[in-house]
């Protein structure tokens, strides 16, 4: 398939691991920050082509695995309600909250509806207007163009049954939470394609020269994140740390303005909760005052004032594996009592989630 095959090339991949293995001189911690990538390297054994000397670390870009469980429970709740749509892409509908999940809600008569759009959300509040919809908007920098219009849009219309539950997270923010942390082994960053794409990258240029760090923006296929490997640690072996495009057939340094424009228009940025991470100051958006009357948390004060949550599981790893201290065969109820089908945490039930991808394609130790 054009496009696609020539970055899945089995002798250009052999050609980039042999190419690795001449450069690497010592130990390097690469972290690939996307659990899309994640899904990649262990999918396709990309790990398996490096040199020992080179550990990947897997980040914590998933945004369905570090929504908090306050949100989870409040989607819940507003799910439940009588005369409410609740909109969600499907992969939110596994993950666990204190006492259940949105499938749960659904299977006793919750009116869930999976929509690939929010665009599709503010369809459904148009074609009910005795009913609100809420959109559950989760997700990093990729996705948030499209709410944003969708806020716009009901905004421009005078839509009013409709609703966001935010929960959008931003990537610099995280990688300098990483870096600043004490425990921080990371010596190089394999930076989200997709993000850079909508927002470009001159944000990371300042944290690479504070931190000592590349950061290599990357895409998704194997060639590519073979590719940024070895970019990576071109500037590692001779000492170097700037940021470098290796997704340039779709990002440029500016990103795209028209969808920065509309983000800026409708959000602004917020302190945001990672589960499993905790507080990172500055690390997510939330609707402007402006836009306020859309905001679900504001419409449904009343009826979420009673969440307590309190979900812990005493097994689950989740937070330790998404700052890249653990792997997910280190967590001893992985492919045990946790599994895709009875998943503990949600790093087991998004696509992108590291416990998913091991899961999936290696359900042995490594
Ligand atoms: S395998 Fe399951 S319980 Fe273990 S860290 Fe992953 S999500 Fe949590």
């Amino acid at each position: 398939m054009k496009f696609i095959d020539e970055y899945r090339d089995t002798n250009l991949a052999q050609k980039y691991s042999k190419r690795i293995t001449q450069i690497t001189t010592r130990d390097w911690n690469i972290m690939e920050i996307c659990g899309g990538q994640t899904h990649s390297i262990v999918k396709y054994g990309i790990d398996k082509l490096l040199p020992s000397k080179i550990t990947l670390i897997h980040g914590p870009g998933c945004p369905v695995c570090v929504t908090p469980i306050r949100l989870i429970d409040s989607a819940l709740k507003i799910a439940s309600l009588r005369d409410v749509i609740f909109c969600s892409f499907g992969d939110m509908l596994r993950v666990p909250g204190t006492d259940e999940d949105l499938l749960t809600v659904k299977a006793k008569g919750g009116d869930i509806r999976i929509v690939y759009s929010p665009l599709d959300g503010l369809r459904l509040a148009e074609e009910n207007p005795n009913k609100q919809v809420v959109f559950f908007a989760v997700g990093f920098e990729t996705t948030t163009p499209a709410t944003a219009m969708a806020v716009y849009q009901a905004a421009q219309r005078a839509i009013t049954n409709f609703s966001l539950l935010v929960s959008h997270v931003l990537v610099p923010p995280a990688i300098e939470a990483i870096l600043g942390s004490p425990k921080c082994q990371v010596q190089g960053f394999l930076a989200a394609g997709h993000v850079c794409t909508v927002m470009g990258y001159e944000e990371y240029h300042p944290i690479a020269h504070k931190y000592g760090v590349p950061i290599v923006i990357t895409g998704f296929e194997p060639i590519d994140v073979l590719q940024g490997i070895y970019l990576c640690l071109q500037q590692l072996e001779s000492g170097q740390a700037h940021c470098e495009n290796q997704y340039i057939r779709s990002v440029e340094q500016q990103g795209n303005s028209i969808a920065k424009q509309i983000i800026r228009e409708v959000f602004e940025v917020v302190p945001r909760q990672w589960r499993g991470i905790g507080e990172i100051n500055r690390s997510g958006l939330g609707l402007r005052e402006k836009y306020a009357s859309f905001d679900a948390l504001e419409r449904f004060a009343e009826e979420l004032s009673s969440i307590n949550s309190s979900y812990i599981s005493s097994i689950c790893i989740s937070g330790e594996i998404m700052q890249g201290c653990k792997k997910p065969y280190h967590c001893s109820a992985f492919g045990k009592e946790c599994t895709p089908e009875r998943p503990l945490g949600a790093p087991m039930v998004s696509s992108e989630g590291a416990c998913s991808a091991y899961y999936r394609y290696r359900s042995y130790q490594g």
